[in-house]
């Protein structure tokens, strides 16, 4: 599946969460010489721009385009958006599913913008798709941040958007003050329940400007060092392989405004892959628990796995090496993706 995102940064939102820097930590537009959110001429051009002709597309005479892919509206609260624009936007949007370029529209929002009345609205726009800002599921944690909304909101929107028809997406954000690695885990499994249809989740960081930034030059607030935030993310990870339901993005985009105006917390830009490679070396581990009585000369993986496997950089390929020298890891095309094979045997990363 393609997502092509349209940022609107911090548009339609009436509050200004503690950690929000929306304006600062994404390039403004789709369009990088434009400043302001996007008009909606712009978002037509650049999409046109963007998206596949249909010429291109396989079997494009036989069937409009199934594979899923769709425009997303980022970055605000869409759906606090004056009913105009969002009307415009989602018109701009339905014009290239309609002519097959595209299958559908996501938006993303806040859990406490979206009443029933605005759901149907949505829906009979075109939208397929809505991400939920949760980012936690402590009422402290939420009071702390300036959020303005409770649990009950979080599980209240997922639930009700689920009831209507729509693909749902629970975006959470470990690491906020008075988070701790017990809060994002407890968070994580409370959305879980609800059974959304995906997770985003992007540990806490701090970005010039933001309440946030404040709190952390004060000493009120200590960001999660790079290393904590991979292993609880790791920790989520694996929770959520376990009951099947994917994460769609780990950790913030690259982008160069964000990293102008960061100033601390665990960003990386290769993030999903270290927290990806942290659960394989938790494997070999598991596998191998020391080098003094290894059974075992190598290991096999699926080819396609072995990026993550070997580690950003070979981080893992290091560790290995230094830990346990005579250990292999192999690419087997017999080995199923997730899975390790040792001595004939094939372990699932979930159940390790
Ligand atoms: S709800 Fe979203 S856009 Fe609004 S202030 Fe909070 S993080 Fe920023």
């Amino acid at each position: 599946m393609r997502i092509y995102p349209v940022f609107i940064p911090h548009a339609g939102c009436p509050h200004r969460c503690l950690f929000c820097a929306q304006d600062r930590s994404t390039s403004p537009s789709v369009v990088p010489e434009v400043t302001a959110v996007p008009d909606v001429n712009t978002v037509y051009n650049w999409l046109d721009s963007a998206l596949p002709l249909l010429k291109d597309m396989p079997r494009h005479e036989a069937i409009p385009l199934q594979d899923g892919s769709e425009i997303a509206f980022y970055g605000g609260t869409f759906s606090l958006l004056p009913l105009s624009q969002q009307a415009q936007y989602l018109e701009t949007a339905r014009h290239f599913i309609t002519c097959g370029r595209v299958a559908g529209v996501r938006i993303s929002t806040r859990p406490d913008a979206l009443d029933d009345e605005c759901i149907s609205r949505l829906i009979a726009c075109g939208v397929t798709t809505i991400e939920i800002g949760c980012q936690s599921f402590d009422n402290s944690v939420l009071a702390a941040a300036g959020r303005g909304h409770t649990v009950a909101d979080n599980s209240s929107a997922i639930q009700r958007c689920q009831n209507a028809g729509l693909q749902v997406g629970a975006q959470l954000m470990p690491g906020l003050p008075g988070g701790d690695d017990d809060e994002a885990l407890m968070s994580l499994q409370q959305a879980l329940e609800l059974k959304p249809s995906f997770v985003r989740i992007y540990p806490t960081v701090v970005i010039a400007g933001t309440g946030l930034a404040e709190l952390w030059a004060s000493g009120g607030y200590k960001s999660w060092t790079l290393d904590e935030a991979v292993d609880v993310c790791a920790d989520m990870l694996h929770l959520c392989r376990r009951v099947d339901i994917p994460i769609i993005r780990l950790g913030l985009h690259g982008d160069p405004q964000l990293e102008k105006n960061l100033l601390a917390g665990p960003y990386h830009p290769a993030f999903g892959q270290l927290v990806r490679s942290r659960l394989w070396r938790r494997a070999l581990f598991k596998t191998c628990p020391n080098n003094e009585q290894l059974t075992i000369d190598h290991v096999g993986v699926n080819p396609d796995d072995l990026s993550d496997v070997l580690g950003h950089r070979g981080e893992n390929r290091q560790w290995l090496k230094t830990t346990r020298p005579l250990l292999r890891v192999m690419a087997d095309k017999a080995v199923e993706r997730g899975f390790l094979r040792v001595n004939g045997q094939c372990l699932g990363l979930v159940d390790l």
